[in-house]
This record gives C-alpha cells, sequence and structure tokens, in this order.
C-alpha cells in the first residue's frame, strides 16, 4: 500500500513558534518522500486542530501521521483518538516533541528550528515502519486494594465502600490510623486529631464492605490493570481475635518492657501490646522479639491472665491472595533521622526532641498525660523551635516539607497556651511558608501571641556557657539574617521540625507496584499537574504522602482523587490492554533464557518442548527489559521493534537544510490556518 503521509506542527500558542519557524519545518517535511500534507496550526489539540486532522484522513486518504507538538506524555491519547475517530488506526500516529525537547530547551532560534526538523524527519522515517495494533479487552475485577491505612487510605477505602465496591484495605502496623492517630491538635483549627480520625477508623472497622487486614505486608503483586492477583502476608498476632475481648488484662501482666514506638520512644510498652490507645482493631499483639516466652524463656504470663483463653502461641503467619482490578498506594512517610544533624545535639542532650514526641508529649494519653515538661520533669521556661530540620538543605532534601511551619507555630502556640503566656518561644524559620486555607491567618493570630520569630537556620546546639545566664541551659548560635547580628539564646527545651520523606521501604514497594520513585524518593506520579493520582502503570494509583509531603486536607482530597480513578475504573467494568508489549520471535531465539531472570513482572516463561521463550501478553507490560538486552535480537516490544527505532534514528541523523526557502507551491499549504 502506498504511504500517505500527513503532517502537522503546533505552535503551541508561541510556545514552540516563539523559537522555531515551524512554517519552515512544515515546508522542508513536505519534501520528503510519502507525505501528502504538511501543515501547521496554533493549537493542534484544539477542536479545529483534531478536526483537521480527521478531515485529510478522509479526504485525502492518510494512512499514516506525525504530529510535532508537545510532550506524547500530554497529548498521544488525544491524537491516537482523533486517528481513531477518522478510521484509521491509532498506532499508524507517531508524535514528536518540538516543545521540551526543542523550543523550551534550545536557546538559537535557528538552530531550534534545524532542531525540530531532525525531530520530524525522524517521526516522519519511524511512522513508516509502523504497523496496525489492536488492544485486547479485559474485565475489571470490581474489588480495589488499598495499600497503607492511615488517614489517606482510610480516606479511599471509605470512598469506594460508600459506592457499594468491595474495599480490602491492607495496613503493615497493628493498627490504621498512621502518623495522624500520633498528633495532638491539628492546625490551623486546633482540633484534636483523634477525635477526627477515630470515627473514621471505626467506620472502616464496620464497614461491611472493607475487608481489613491489620498487621500484614504485600508479598507479591500479579497481573495487570482490571486483574491484579496480590498475596499478602498476615503476621501472627499471637492472639486469637475472635475470641479476645479486647479487655486488656494480659497487657498489665506481661512482665517486658521496650521502648514504645506509637510514643516515639518517650516511654514503653509491653511484648504484648496494643499499638495505640485507640487502636482499630483492638485486639493486641504479641512482638515475637521481645515476649520472652517466644524466645525460649519461662513466662505466659499474658497466657495465664487472659479470661477468653485468647492467647495462642501456636498461631503462624498466613498468606492470602487478593484479587482486585486496581489498587491505591497510600503508604505514607517518614521523618527525617535528625541525629543525622549532629550539631542540633538530637540523642546527645536529652531535653532536644522532634516534632513527633512533642505531639505526644502534649497528648492527654501520651507518655505525661499532655504535660509539657523536660525529662526531670520540670516545666521548660524558654523553648526554641528550629524549623526545616532536612528539608530545603541539599545535604539531606531539596524540597520544602510543607506541613513544618504551620506545625511549628502550632507548637508555640501550645507551649503559651499550657505552661503560660510568658514563656519565651523563639521560631528559627528560613521562610514562613503558610499556604493553606486560613493558615496565614492562623501564622498571625499565633504571632499576636508574643512569639519570637528569627529568620535564619541555626548553626548549632551546645550546652558550652560563656556567661552565666546559659548556665545548664542549651544554646542556639544563630545568625538572624534579617538583622545581619549573630545570636546565642540560651533555652530549656529545643523542638526540631524534621523533614517528611519517602517510607524507608519504598523502594521494595515500588517494584512490588512497578511504580518509580521520583529524585525525592516518593511515588512518581504520571504528571505533576494532570495527573497527580495516576501513574505510569495502569490501575496502580496514589493517594496522600507515598507521593510527597502533604498536609491532612490535601492527603485528604488526594485520597479522594485516587479513590475516584479506581472507581471510575471499577464501573467501566472493561479495560483495554496496550499492545505494546513483548513478543519473542520462536525462528530467532537461542533459549538462553536471560530474559527471564531480567523481566521485572516474571511475564517470561521457558517452553521446554521447543526450547525457546514465551512471553505471557497478560502479564508483559512493555517495559523493554528483555528486548535491550537479548543477544539475539529474538525479543521485540511491539511499536518499538528494532527497525522501527533504527528508522527513528536513520531520520534523526539525515541531514537538513539549514534554511531552505520555502517553495512557492508548498507555500501556499503549509502555512494555511
Ligand atoms: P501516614 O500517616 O504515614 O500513613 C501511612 C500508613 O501506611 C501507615 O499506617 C503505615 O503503617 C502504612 N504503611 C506504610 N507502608 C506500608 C506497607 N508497605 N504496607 C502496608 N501498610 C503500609 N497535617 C495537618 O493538616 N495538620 C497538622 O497539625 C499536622 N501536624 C503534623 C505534625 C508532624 C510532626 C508531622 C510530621 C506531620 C503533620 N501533619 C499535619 C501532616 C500529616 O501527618 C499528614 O498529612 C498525614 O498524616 C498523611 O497521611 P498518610 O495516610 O498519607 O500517611
Ligand atoms: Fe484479648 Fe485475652 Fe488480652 Fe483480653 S486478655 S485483650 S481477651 S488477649
Ligand atoms: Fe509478655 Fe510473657 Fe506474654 Fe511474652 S509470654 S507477651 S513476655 S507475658
Amino acid at each position: 500500500m502506498d504511504l500517505r503521509i500527513g503532517f502537522y506542527i503546533c505552535h503551541c500558542g508561541i510556545n514552540i513558534a516563539y523559537k522555531v519557524d515551524v512554517r519552515e519545518v512544515a515546508a522542508y517535511i513536505h519534501n520528503l518522500p510519502g507525505v501528502v500534507v504538511s501543515k501547521d496550526y496554533q493549537f493542534m489539540c484544539s477542536d479545529p486542530g483534531q478536526d483537521m486532522i480527521i478531515q485529510d484522513i478522509q479526504d485525502l486518504g492518510l494512512n499514516r501521521i506525525v504530529v510535532a507538538s508537545c510532550s506524547p506524555r500530554m497529548h498521544e491519547r488525544t491524537f491516537q483518538n482523533a486517528c481513531r475517530r477518522a478510521g484509521l488506526n491509532p498506532y499508524l500516529l507517531q508524535m514528536t516533541c518540538v516543545r521540551e525537547h526543542c523550543s523550551w530547551v534550545t536557546e538559537d532560534p535557528s538552530r531550534a528550528t534545524n532542531k525540530a526538523k531532525h525531530l520530524a524527519a525522524a517521526a516522519v522515517s519511524r511512522v513508516r515502519r509502523q504497523a496496525k495494533l489492536y488492544p485486547r479487552q479485559e474485565r475489571v475485577h470490581p474489588d480495589i486494594l488499598v495499600i497503607g491505612g492511615g488517614i489517606a487510605g482510610i480516606q479511599a477505602a471509605l470512598e469506594v465502600a460508600g459506592s457499594g465496591h468491595r474495599v480490602h484495605l491492607v495496613e503493615k502496623a497493628p493498627s490504621i490510623g498512621g502518623h495522624m492517630l500520633q498528633l495532638d491538635k491539628t492546625f490551623p483549627t486546633l482540633d484534636c486529631a483523634a477525635c477526627i480520625s477515630t470515627p473514621k477508623m471505626v467506620s472502616v472497622a464496620q464497614e461491611p464492605n472493607i475487608n481489613l487486614l491489620t498487621y500484614s505486608e504485600i508479598q507479591e503483586v500479579k497481573g495487570f490493570v482490571g486483574n491484579y492477583q496480590v498475596t499478602v502476608r498476615r503476621h501472627p498476632r499471637y492472639i486469637d481475635a475472635d475470641k479476645c475481648t479486647g479487655c486488656g488484662l494480659c497487657l498489665e501482666k506481661c512482665p517486658t518492657r521496650v521502648p514504645s514506638e506509637f510514643e516515639e520512644g518517650l516511654t514503653t510498652r509491653k511484648a504484648i501490646y496494643r499499638y495505640s490507645p485507640q487502636s482499630v482493631p483492638v485486639t493486641p499483639v504479641i512482638d515475637p522479639e521481645n515476649c520472652r516466652h517466644l524466645n525460649g524463656k519461662k513466662c505466659q504470663a499474658c497466657a495465664k491472665s487472659c479470661p477468653s483463653d485468647a492467647i495462642d502461641f501456636e498461631q503462624e503467619a498466613q498468606d492470602v491472595t487478593i484479587e482486585a482490578g486496581s489498587i491505591i498506594a497510600a503508604t505514607g512517610y517518614d521523618t527525617f533521622d535528625p541525629s543525622e544533624i549532629k550539631q542540633y545535639g538530637y540523642g546527645l542532650f536529652e531535653n532536644v526532641y522532634t516534632a513527633l514526641q512533642f505531639e505526644r508529649l502534649n497528648n492527654a494519653v501520651g507518655p505525661t498525660q499532655g504535660k509539657i515538661e523536660l525529662k526531670d520533669g520540670s516545666t521548660p521556661q524558654s523553648v526554641g523551635i528550629i524549623h526545616c530540620v532536612g528539608s530545603r538543605d541539599v545535604r539531606f532534601h531539596e524540597y520544602c516539607s510543607r506541613v513544618c511551619c504551620m506545625y511549628a507555630l502550632k507548637y508555640a502556640h501550645l507551649i503559651k497556651d499550657k505552661v503560660g503566656r510568658h514563656v519565651p518561644v523563639y521560631n528559627f524559620y528560613i521562610d514562613l511558608r503558610c499556604f493553606g486555607k486560613g493558615y496565614e491567618e492562623f501564622s498571625r493570630t499565633i504571632q499576636e501571641e508574643g512569639v519570637t520569630l528569627i529568620r535564619g537556620r541555626p548553626a548549632e546546639v551546645t550546652d558550652q556557657a560563656c556567661t552565666s545566664g546559659e548556665e545548664g541551659k542549651l544554646i542556639i548560635v544563630c545568625e538572624d539574617t534579617l538583622l545581619g547580628r549573630n545570636l546565642r539564646i540560651p533555652v530549656d527545651m529545643i523542638l526540631l521540625c524534621p523533614a517528611m520523606e519517602s517510607r524507608a521501604d519504598s523502594q521494595e514497594i515500588s517494584s512490588l507496584l512497578g511504580l518509580s520513585l521520583g529524585k525525592d524518593g516518593f511515588f512518581l506520579e504520571e504528571h505533576p499537574k494532570l495527573g497527580p493520582m495516576t501513574t505510569a502503570t495502569e490501575g496502580v494509583f496514589l493517594g496522600g504522602c507515598c507521593q510527597g509531603p502533604k498536609d491532612i486536607p490535601d492527603t485528604v482530597s488526594h485520597a479522594s482523587g485516587a479513590a475516584a480513578k479506581a472507581l471510575s475504573l471499577a464501573t467501566k467494568g472493561e479495560v483495554s490492554i496496550s499492545p505494546t508489549i513483548s513478543w519473542i520471535d520462536p525462528d530467532i531465539c537461542a533459549g538462553c533464557q536471560i530474559c527471564i531472570w531480567l523481566c521485572p513482572f516474571n511475564a517470561i516463561s521457558f517452553d521446554a518442548r521447543r526450547g525457546v521463550s514465551v512471553v505471557n501478553e497478560a502479564l508483559c507490560r512493555g517495559c523493554g527489559s528483555c528486548a535491550a538486552y537479548c543477544p539475539s535480537g529474538a525479543a521485540q516490544i511491539r511499536h518499538f521493534t528494532q527497525k522501527q527505532v533504527f528508522a527513528e534514528l536513520e531520520g534523526l541523523l539525515e541531514p537538513v537544510s539549514a534554511s531552505p526557502a520555502q517553495s512557492e507551491e508548498q507555500g501556499e499549504e503549509a502555512s494555511q490556518a
């Protein structure tokens, strides 16, 4: 069949046209073999732009389309749909990016125009080799899996369950609640975190559409969008949840004490313990590392005290398989370990606390029943709060953690409120970032309470007094960058505001789910503005802080958005699976099996009878690892075959004339619209 190629270059308003001479590119491409029509237009993605392509396909019998515009990540689907509407197979379209790769990054207009010609010629050369492909239709399993039971996971699970779909909520801790459950009051409204989160936690436990799996972790993820099979390991609690009444008698009798994770090490818990005072479920858990009986010593005090005979030391880990059409990752964040910044003295001076420790210190059910006190039990008479510990610092995390300024101001208020207005509180900040609804007003109110704001990142915290006023105090050494003065501020208590950072196991979870990590370490969304909940893996969505630092309102909105995305997939009932997957040519395959070990999705198996590797199309995600490595060239990704890739390279390397004069007869057609 004769090739009849249509070429379209977009001005993108002026984003492309201010650097690239789009008419010159259109005229140049018009001369290439097989190109029937070549046009430029101000907004190719607009309705008139798409209609122009559709009309040309129908009027001129075009059988290949090339669009030179923004990144394919932005509009490939738009133009594929335009082709589909015109009756052309969408895989006969090729896009080339002359905005992000060209006009935005190339200074000189004539070089940018030349580069655009190369890129466009490469796309034309490639499209000649493209073939029709057809996506597969698959049924979507109606259930949805949510990983992580912090406020994001809770919100997503409740949204999904409310719509009538079944949700499996997997939480690795013994209780749901996440970090929000550790907080005392929340900015900017100062309402109690537990009061607003526990009703939601209870709803999760009572909702018949939610299958809650606490103390459980994902082991393996198989399948593809619409049809995931996930193996979840349920760790043994050593307590029969059906018999346990939650009376708590066992907790009293256990003789073993270890630092409490929930209380951030400020107090201890027993070896049999409830994760937090508001745990959901209430069933305790026995920590196998610290339980005397489970470590071969004589004890069983808990079993003897349990009136319901619920203690079961014979329990073992259990693997269960969950089927789900989509997955919402809501695994949240960790906080930066401030002992990495040695000069702030965390771990060295006992009255230097982290923010989460201070949250617990403030809490009515925390280690001091909500009394703000120093390690010796006395009340601090001055407090220093250091913002941005590990955030906005090129040595650790370049990004802003978005919540620290606000909670640091919240702490200043709580100290003034609980200890007394007379107590000096110094906040050391770089910039005050109070961006949310009601945040600026909150900040002003706190400042009016008499908080001292000092602009500057402290250099160190020391106990080396220089004057009698500094004796027995912790001294914050800092430059006030507004006044240009060096300061030494003696205080009794120091609060560090550590960065929110990606979970320690995010690499592991990302490979299980086929996600990428951004350079900040958080899970990478599909598009920072237009796809903040979707990911490069179809059917896997992100909710809350696993995508980046957020406050609670943003976490809740993000998680609701992820639930809406998952639900729209579930209610469609069918999904089309991309045909751009791997194919192994059995005539070429040497049977070396390297691809089997390389494939991150276990999509390749070995056919021993024929002595060749075979791709399971249902599992292949088209990542290209096999095709990139296959020494005999047998593994190829459809739509990214060697012939297509080499054709693109050849087109790219083709010499282009620097500035051809637009021929008269092309000019008319090439510069229309
Ligand atoms: P998380 O709370 O971290 O929850 C994630 C959950 O996923 C956890 O339960 C975790 O155990 C679970 N999980 C992790 N990995 C896995 C896995 N592999 N498998 C299964 N489960 C897993 N925001 C405000 O709006 N107001 C405030 O006053 C406020 N104060 C704050 C004070 C501090 C000191 C900090 C650090 C933050 C504060 N925030 C505040 C922000 C708030 O904590 C977050 O917005 C919110 O907790 C994010 O919820 P999340 O569900 O995304 O993450
Ligand atoms: Fe459950 Fe028995 Fe402990 Fe009571 S004593 S909380 S019933 S395990
Ligand atoms: Fe605690 Fe002993 Fe029970 Fe272990 S056996 S949880 S140490 S009481």
